[in-house]
This record gives structure tokens, C-alpha cells and sequence, in this order.
């Protein structure tokens, strides 16, 4: 589904992605762990081309999308994503907040958008605040919300970046149970998270990053129990 090859990027001089090769196949869950400033963020960003790689490729279903004659808005169809701080259109309803990409990109009608809107709203839990605004909403509600709007667009693989970092402590369980949800319904997705009891439970395979290198690339138990890099022993024995 995903295949990434020698991955650079650039920040001016310095270098924060440094060659990073990996596939994520149709329908896994990948976990992406490692030190704050190891090029997580870059790395997601850099798949729906949120930031432009430096060199590399990235294929999104055999279709380059690192080729620069490719069509960004096509590819960011694809890969929907969620990030640590929401931003929800805050001037608009939970429900209009839904449907407003789904209108203006796919070009869905209003009556269809809003019965797929709903239809969302509900798999997150939150069918009846379609018409709250995002400043009525808990930091837990806004995130689901959130999902929901990136769901709106149908996307093949979803991309969260440490989705429950900036939730109060009771309400990151709500916001993994959806993930978790999704998860089951053979979403593709790479999450960055912190959440290592999350990770273990969920995640397929664990991505350890650390100074914009891949520095290990495992399923959880066996990254967890024994991870085989001096750096993942270190970051590992600083949080657990
Ligand atoms: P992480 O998500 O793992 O904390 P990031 O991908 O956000 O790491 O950042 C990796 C490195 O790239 C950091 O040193 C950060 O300061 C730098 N960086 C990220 N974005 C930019 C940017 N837009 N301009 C300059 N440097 C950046
Ligand atoms: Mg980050």
C-alpha cells in the first residue's frame, strides 16, 4: 500500500529524515515511537505530502506520489490525517466541519455529506453535537470529531500524529477506543504515539525513530520485550 525508499529531508542544513526505507502493507497498524525531535512528525507529514521530501520516493498504491507531476490534493485525499491539535474550523458546526471537505473536493452533495456526516458522528459517539460549535466541546469530543472529518473523505489509509497528547489524562481512553474501532475495520494507519500500552495492544508493527533514522522496525512484543538497539533499550527504559 505504502512503500517508502531512502527518505530524506531537510530542515536548511540540517538534515531530520536521513534515509528511511520501509513498506506498510494494506490494512496494518503501525505504531511510531521515539524521542521528541526524531523526525516523527516530518516522517508522517512527509507521506501526504504535507512537507516535501528532499530525496526519496514514496509510492501510495503503486502511484509515486513523490513524482512531481503528481496531483497533492489527490494524494492528500487518500491519506486523511489527524493531528495532536485538532484544528477544527472553530466559526463552524460540528456537522458542517464534517462535510465541508467531502463538498468541496469530491464535489458530494450536501444531503449526501450531511447522511454520511451523521453516519460518522455516530461511529465516534457524538451523534447527538452535530450542531455544537468545537469551543462547547471537551478536547476528547473535538479529537473524535476530528477522526470523523478525516473519515469524511473516505481516505484509504489514515496518518495520527500523537492524537491524545494534548487530552486531559480521562480523555485519551475515548479517543484510542475510536482508534482502536478503526483499527478493526482494516484501516490502514501509522500513529505516533506515547501511548506504548496502546502501541503493544494495537500496533502490528512499532517504527522506532530516533535522530531521523529508523532504528528499528519490529512487531511490539518482540520490540518491547527485547529491543535489539542500544537507543530503543535507552528511549524504552526512560518512559516504562
Ligand atoms: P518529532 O515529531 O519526532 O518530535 P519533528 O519531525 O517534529 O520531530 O522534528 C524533527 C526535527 O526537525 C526537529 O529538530 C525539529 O526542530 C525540526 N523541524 C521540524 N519542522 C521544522 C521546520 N518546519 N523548520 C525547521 N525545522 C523543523
Ligand atoms: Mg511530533
Amino acid at each position: 500500500m505504502i512503500k517508502i525508499q531512502d527518505l530524506r529531508k531537510n530542515f536548511g542544513k540540517v538534515e531530520v529524515l536521513k534515509g528511511i526505507s520501509t513498506t506498510i502493507q494494506k490494512g496494518e497498524i503501525i505504531a511510531i515511537i521515539g524521542p521528541s525531535g526524531s523526525g516523527k512528525s516530518t516522517f508522517l507529514r512527509c507521506i501526504n505530502l504535507l512537507e516535501t521530501p528532499t530525496s526519496g520516493h514514496i509510492w501510495v498504491n503503486e502511484a509515486e506520489v513523490t513524482n512531481p507531476k503528481v496531483n497533492i490534493m489527490k494524494v492528500r485525499e487518500q491519506v486523511g490525517m489527524v493531528f495532536q491539535q485538532f484544528n477544527l474550523f472553530p466559526h463552524k458546526t460540528v456537522l458542517e466541519n464534517i462535510i465541508y471537505a467531502p463538498m468541496m473536493v469530491k464535489g458530494t452533495s450536501k444531503d449526501v455529506a450531511e447522511e454520511q456526516g451523521r453516519e460518522l458522528l455516530k461511529k465516534v459517539g457524538l451523534a447527538e453535537k452535530e450542531n455544537e460549535h468545537p469551543v462547547r466541546l471537551s478536547g476528547g469530543q473535538k479529537q473524535r470529531v476530528a477522526i470523523a472529518r478525516a473519515l469524511a473523505m473516505s481516505p484509504e489509509m489514515m496518518l495520527f500524529d500523537e492524537p491524545t497528547s494534548a487530552l486531559d489524562p480521562e480523555m485519551v481512553k475515548e479517543v484510542l477506543e475510536v482508534i482502536k474501532s478503526l483499527a478493526l475495520t482494516g484501516m490502514t494507519m501509522a500513529i505516533v504515539t506515547h501511548e506504548m500500552g496502546f502501541a503493544r495492544e494495537v500496533a502490528d508493527r512499532v517504527l522506532f525513530l530516533d535522530d531521523g533514522q529508523l532504528v528499528e522496525d519490529a512487531p511490539p512484543a518482540e520490540f518491547f520485550s527485547a529491543p535489539k538497539s542500544k537507543r530503543a533499550q535507552d528511549f524504552l527504559e526512560k518512559i516504562l
